[in-house]
């Protein structure tokens, strides 16, 4: 069984996913991980993000797994290092280009496949990686409240943060998320749409843990 949470940055998807894959005892995917683990590279290679050309030929030569919570870049735990706005701003560039997204899905839904359940969560995972999921919920939430949220996790990890400066990349990552080309933010009519704003992490577990047992 697949189900497939979708969102845009900071809707709770996450923290959402990974709970209801420790309820069922499925195989969690974070697709976004690869996505920034790829973006730190890029980084550190000082290749602008802008630079299609450069950053598809990089992606031929990368290797990125996913173990549970770790995310490993050319055999290195990056896990530690990815979880920045500026690494995200940075996944959201790379992540317009066709050749990336496709390298991308091939390994997400090779992982899925051999995990046979599991929680994927991203911005396709219902729509690209896996449009036969069992169940897929498109997560979201106000630019405010998802700001507020990412606040709070980011200095949870010890980082020094500004509300408005992540307001303002929060609004500019949804801008690249929803209006690109290829694969953009979307949910299709079989997404069960849940906004958030308000909401408890208890009760949106529960309503999705109630819709998959009426699901079945
Ligand atoms: O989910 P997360 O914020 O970690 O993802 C970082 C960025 O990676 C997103 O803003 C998005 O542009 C990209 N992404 C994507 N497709 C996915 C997961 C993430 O395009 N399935």
């Amino acid at each position: 069984m697949i189900i497939a949470i979708d969102g845009p940055a900071g809707s709770g998807k996450s923290t959402i996913a990974k709970l209801v894959a420790e309820r069922l005892n499925f195989t969690y995917i974070d697709t976004g991980a690869m996505y920034r683990a790829f973006a730190l590279k890029v980084k550190r290679l000082g290749i602008d993000p802008e630079d299609q050309i450069q950053v598809v030929s990089l992606i031929e030569n990368t290797d990125i797994k996913i173990e549970g919570d770790k995310v490993f870049l050319d055999g290195e735990d990056v896990s530690q290092f990815i979880r920045t706005e500026e690494i995200g701003n940075i996944a959201s560039k790379i992540a317009r280009y066709p050749q990336v997204r496709k390298f991308m899905v091939k390994m997400q839904r090779q992982i899925g496949i051999k995990a046979k359940n599991a929680v994927i969560e991203g911005r396709d995972a219902g729509t690209v990686i896996f449009p036969d999921a069992d169940l897929k919920i498109f997560m979201t939430a106000s630019p405010q409240v998802r700001a507020e949220r990412r606040v709070q996790q980011l200095k949870e990890k010890g980082f020094l943060v500004d509300y408005n400066h992540i307001l303002q990349k929060i609004i500019e990552r949804d801008k690249m998320d929803y209006e690109r080309k290829e694969s953009p933010l979307r949910p299709t009519e079989d997404y069960i749409v849940i906004d958030t704003t308000g909401k408890s992490i208890e009760e949106v577990l529960d309503y999705i843990i109630n819709n998959l047992i009426y699901k079945k």
